[in-house]
This record gives structure tokens, C-alpha cells and sequence, in this order.
């Protein structure tokens, strides 16, 4: 499909394709809406095989960073970027340094962040280039690993979720099953098992899997099967597109609310799926905007405190969303997208770009 075709059917409001032949730099820059403040977003390093498929990513992911900062009622718009290549073998110095200069001459409505293929020292490499970028260490402004904060968004959206369901948010007594022991996953199982639930998990990786079933107490189940698992939450918390044809008959949950990106293969389809078998769907953009509030507290000056708290916010998020289902008859998922919609609608409806100042003031001192 053609560009401006794309981005007039998905609402962005600027592309930029940058080209630097003297040190190997392909990337896109997609900022899809800065009504409710700058696009942030990470940048992804990949080895696309075409121009087009680079182009499909950033738009979607673009968008979709729209979509989650106005869930989590951030002052963020929504902005992605994609450097074409392989990050193990074609990234450089150069290369980031050329990509934080296109960062910078967007003049902070875009603001990076690391994502796949890209890490935390790549973060600092470009901020020699552009102070429009977070994700840095402690040491340079950031606000470290956010997997913490992510996973008690996480739990945040659990307790709104067993709360709506159940009719009580206590967890004591309640039984997960949590896909992946990563950063994530395992920060989950703790606030679980310390808030009194039954843990059963799985990991490919087999000290992972031990390491939580010594230090937490989880039961460790086969990867295989963590999804059949008879329970009252699954929290997939692994990989994206978990939801589909298969395993949605197989589930043996009330509820499904976890950190991975893109849970339900399609979208629609699958999240109205769930909405006819009576599942739960705890939506995983308003549910792992943990990640997204802690990066946007290193714009405003970041406090651990600070994000945690805003972190807890999630379960009112969710609530609002199961109560726009309930209320519109509609799947979780498209009340999320509603949520967000409406947010946008509303602050646009005011007229002007009110953030510009403030944030542009609170990262010139920073
Ligand atoms: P991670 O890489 O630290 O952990 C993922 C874990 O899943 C690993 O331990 C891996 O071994 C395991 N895994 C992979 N395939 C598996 C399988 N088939 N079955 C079971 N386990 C499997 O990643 P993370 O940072 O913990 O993130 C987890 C998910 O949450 C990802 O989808 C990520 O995009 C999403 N997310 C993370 C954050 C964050 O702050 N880290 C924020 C928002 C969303």
C-alpha cells in the first residue's frame, strides 16, 4: 500500500526515512500522534528484508505506543523507530551516533528507548547526540531496569481483573500460572506468592525456572503445558501472540492478564473469542505500561517511588476498561482501544499542543 495511503488509514503524523551510506544507516523514525505529548517509543535494530516490511513495523508499533501511553494516562504521544540491520554484527558507534542526530532534529517529538536489538549502553551512545532519549542508566539520568515496575503493573491488572470477576480482589488462595520467568515473569511471581497466591510456571530455561521454584516456591509445570494449566489467571509473560486458534479452546482459566506485547494473535477475532467463552482479557497494553510509565518518569526526573505509584494506577486503568466492556457489550480489547480513543479525542478537542513547553523545560534541566 502506498505511504501516505498507510498513513492516513492509521492516523500518523510524521515519517522520517534516514539514509547516512557512510556509516551503513537505514532507519525509519515513525511518530504517530504528539496530541497528548512527545512520541516515545524504542528503537528496534533488525535485519528487515524489505523496505516495506520495515515501514509496516514502525507504523504499527508507532501507533500501538500511542494507544498505551494514553491507556496509562501519560502526557506521551505515540513514536517508534526501526534501524534496518543486524544488531550483532551492524551496529556501531557511528551508526547510533548518525541515528541519536535524526533523533535530535526532530527537536524532542520524538523520544527514544531501547527495544530489540538495542540496549541500555546504545541508549548512551546516542545520547551523545540527543538528550531526547530514555532508558539510560542511573548514573546518566535514567531510571535502570524497569522489569520491576512493569511486573507490579502487571499484578496491578490482576487485582482489578480477579476484583471484576470474582466480585473480591483478594489473591490469597488464588491460583496463577505465569508463562516465562524473565526480568518480568519473576518479579511477578514474587509479588504473587508474597501477596498469598499458588504459582505454577514455566521457562524454556531451566535455571530460571529453578532459581524461582527454590527462591519463590512456585510449582514449576512444562513449558508445554502452562497454558492448560486448571487456574484462575494465566499471565503469559513471554512471548506475543499466544492467544490463537490452538490454544484458546485449551484454556482452563477465568482470566488471562500478563506482560508479553501482542498476546492475541488477531486482534479482533480472538479477543472476541475470549469475550464468548467468558475469559477475562486484562488488555497487555494497559497492563505492561509499567515499562512506559518508568521511562517517562526519566523525562520528568526519575524517582523509583514516583513510578511505583504511578505503576498502582494500572488497576484503575483496568477497571475502567472491564467497565467500558461490560457497558458497550464489547471484548476488553477493543474497550482498550476505546479508552484510548476517547482519552485523545478529548485533549485534542482543547486545541494547541499544551506539553511542548513543560517538557521540553524539564529535559533542558536534566
Ligand atoms: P525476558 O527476555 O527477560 O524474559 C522472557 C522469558 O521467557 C525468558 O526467561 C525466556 O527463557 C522465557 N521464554 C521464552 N520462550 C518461552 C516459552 N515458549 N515458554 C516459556 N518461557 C519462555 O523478557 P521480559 O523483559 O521479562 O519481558 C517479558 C515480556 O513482557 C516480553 O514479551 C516483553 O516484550 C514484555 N514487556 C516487558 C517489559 C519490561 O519492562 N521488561 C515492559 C513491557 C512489556
Amino acid at each position: 500500500m502506498e505511504l501516505f495511503q498507510q498513513m492516513v488509514e492509521m492516523g500518523h503524523e510524521r515519517v522520517l526515512v534516514c539514509s547516512n551510506p557512510d556509516v551503513g544507516l537505514k532507519a525509519i523514525i515513525a511518530v504517530h500522534s504528539t496530541v497528548l505529548g512527545p512520541g516515545l517509543g524504542g528503537v528496534r535494530m533488525w535485519p528487515y528484508g524489505s523496505m516495506e516490511e520495515a515501514i509496516t513495523d514502525v507504523l504499527r508499533l508507532s501507533r500501538g505506543m500511542t494507544y498505551k501511553a494514553a491507556a496509562a494516562g501519560l502526557n506521551l504521544g505515540g513514536g517508534k523507530a526501526v534501524i534496518v540491520g543486524d544488531p550483532k554484527k551492524e551496529k556501531t558507534e557511528a551508526l547510533l551516533r548518525a541515528f541519536g542526530r535524526y533523533v535530535d532534529s526532530l527537536n524532542g517529538l520524538y523520544i527514544t528507548a531501547e527495544d530489540v536489538g538495542t540496549d541500555i549502553e546504545d541508549m548512551e551512545v546516542i545520547q551523545h547526540e540527543t538528550r531526547w532519549v530514555t532508558g539510560v542508566s542511573p548514573e546518566h539520568g535514567g531510571g535502570g531496569d524497569p522489569s520491576p515496575v512493569t511486573a507490579f503493573g502487571v499484578l496491578q491488572g490482576i487485582l482489578a481483573a480477579v476484583a471484576c470477576h470474582f466480585g473480591d480482589g483478594a489473591l490469597a488462595g488464588r491460583s496463577v500460572a505465569v508463562q516465562g520467568l524473565g526480568s518480568v515473569g519473576y518479579n511477578l511471581a514474587r509479588f504473587l506468592r508474597e501477596a498469598g497466591a499458588k504459582v505454577f510456571a514455566a521457562d524454556i530455561d531451566a535455571n530460571a525456572t529453578g532459581r524461582a521454584r527454590d527462591e519463590l516456591g512456585v510449582e514449576v509445570v512444562p513449558t508445554a503445558e502452562i497454558l492448560e494449566v486448571p487456574c484462575d489467571v494465566v499471565a503469559p509473560c513471554a512471548l506475543g501472540a499466544v492467544l490463537n486458534d490452538e490454544s484458546i479452546p485449551r484454556l482452563r482459566c477465568r482470566i488471562v492478564a500478563g506482560a508479553a506485547n501482542n498476546q492475541l494473535a488477531d486482534e479482533r477475532r480472538h479477543g472476541q473469542e475470549l469475550h464468548d467463552r467468558g475469559i477475562l482479557y486484562a488488555p497487555d497494553f494497559v497492563g505492561n505500561a509499567g515499562g512506559l510509565i518508568n521511562v517517562y518518569n526519566e523525562i520528568v526526573g526519575y524517582n523509583r517511588d514516583t513510578a511505583m505509584r504511578m505503576a498502582r494506577g494500572i488497576h484503575a486503568n483496568m477497571a475502567r476498561v472491564f467497565e467500558i466492556s461490560r457497558a458497550q457489550a464489547i471484548p476488553t480489547a477493543l474497550a482498550a482501544d476505546r479508552l484510548a480513543e476517547d482519552r485523545i479525542a478529548r485533549v485534542k478537542a482543547l486545541g494547541g499542543r499544551h506539553w511542548v513547553r513543560s517538557v521540553r523545560r524539564r529535559a533542558a534541566e536534566i
